[in-house]
């Protein structure tokens, strides 16, 4: 089978539109037909080099579409099911999954590095056979999709598939860092910096976890309104005012209940240890490179805080993503505020630029138009 997918050839180059080819369904793959597609700065990272990955690949780990296809052993999906996209398979019996931390799973940490199928195979070619990876055991910039039936998770056909394939990534990350890692309490004070798509999706979090104070942290004037529209009470621009100074004046000089870190940038992480309350909660969920070093006051670290690290706020897709499908369409998460612009397949590489720039929440392809 043939299509056409968006494929990194080499780090720091355009993606080129390219037909790959697939063979087979293994018997518990799923096909699926892309139907929306995010472009999440994870994709950008793989771009520009400081994600290691083998080329060639088809990037993309946050979409949905309509399953096509299932496997012999895939009984719990159908041809015609409208599903999104996770990007955490697991084995379900290694020494985290027992351990409820899927995220660490050992097979999928050991073949992450190769971009390949949750099984090890490669899954995609080029008309003359030259293998083709794909990222995080997705590769969603692509028509069609081949991932296990562990990864397409069933959303009701009533969800439009634009905001979809958000919950696949920044939006289970965003929400889930609230409800799931610090499990956020009534009544508390939230402090959210950064207000990209996952942070966007933080302050959402708060809302629905019944936050009093919802305090929103950008540089830019235009996402802060977005986030006041979509619950924060409280908007902070760093440029103009000290986030620490103003979130004590709101909670009686104490902090934060739980602060959450989705700007990836030093100050950010700084900042987010200096607003937290003593015994409160910091979650991170930004990074910066790798191999980069982090300096903090020690007197911001003291005082029983706990801070954890999080890549996808505490993720169980099958639990999760019909949760936030339910919570979209009875209006209680807004999502279509996160979606900046709508693109074909062939603008992706202006999207990244977009995104590269800090103009978007996010861009979103879709597949039909
Ligand atoms: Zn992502
Ligand atoms: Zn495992």
């Amino acid at each position: 089978m043939r299509f056409q997918a968006a494929v990194l050839r080499q780090t720091r180059a355009p993606l080129t539109i390219e037909t790959v080819e697939t063979d087979e369904l293994a018997p518990g793959d799923v096909l699926v037909r892309m139907q929306a597609a995010g472009l999440c700065h994870t994709d950008l990272e793989v771009i520009e080099g400081q994600l290691a990955s083998p080329v060639p690949i088809i990037l993309g780990h946050e979409g949905a579409g309509i399953v096509e296809r299932v496997g012999a052993d895939v009984h719990l999906l159908t041809a015609g099911d409208h599903v999104v996209l996770h990007w955490n398979p697991h084995c379900g019996h290694c020494f985290y999954c027992d351990r409820d931390q899927p995220i660490l799973c050992e097979t999928y940490v050991a073949q992450r590095p190769k971009s390949c199928g949750y099984d090890g195979r490669v899954l995609y070619k080029t008309g003359d056979g030259a293998p083709v990876h794909n990222l995080m055991y997705l590769g969603a910039f692509s028509q069609y999709c081949v991932v296990p039936a562990q990864s397409a998770i069933r959303v009701p056909d009533a969800l439009p598939f634009d905001v979809a394939c958000l919950i696949g990534c920044g939006v289970m990350t965003g929400v889930g860092a609230v409800t799931r890692i610090a499990k956020l309490h009534q009544g508390e004070t939230a402090m959210v910096i950064g207000c990209g798509a996952v942070g966007l999706s933080a302050v959402q979090g708060a809302r629905l976890a019944g936050a009093a104070q919802i305090i929103a942290v950008d540089l830019s004037d235009e996402k802060l309104a977005i986030a006041r529209a979509v619950g924060a009470t409280h908007v902070i621009n760093p440029l103009r005012e000290d986030p620490v100074a103003v979130v004590q004046s709101l909670t009686q000089g104490r902090g934060a209940d739980a602060v959450f870190e989705a700007a990836g940038a030093p100050v950010a992480f700084r900042t987010s240890v200096e607003a937290v309350r003593p015994g409160g909660q910091v979650v991170w969920l930004g990074k910066v490179g790798i191999n980069d070093d982090l300096s903090f006051r020690w007197g911001s670290l003291m005082q029983e805080k706990r801070i954890v690290r999080s890549s996808y706020g505490g993720a169980r897709p099958a639990r999760d993503f019909p949760l936030l499908a339910e919570h979209y369409l009875n209006g209680e998460l807004r999502l279509e505020e996160l979606i900046s612009r709508r693109i074909g397949l062939s603008e992706i590489n202006e999207g990244f630029a977009a995104l590269k720039r800090g103009e978007v929440i996010r861009s979103v392809i879709l597949f039909d138009s």
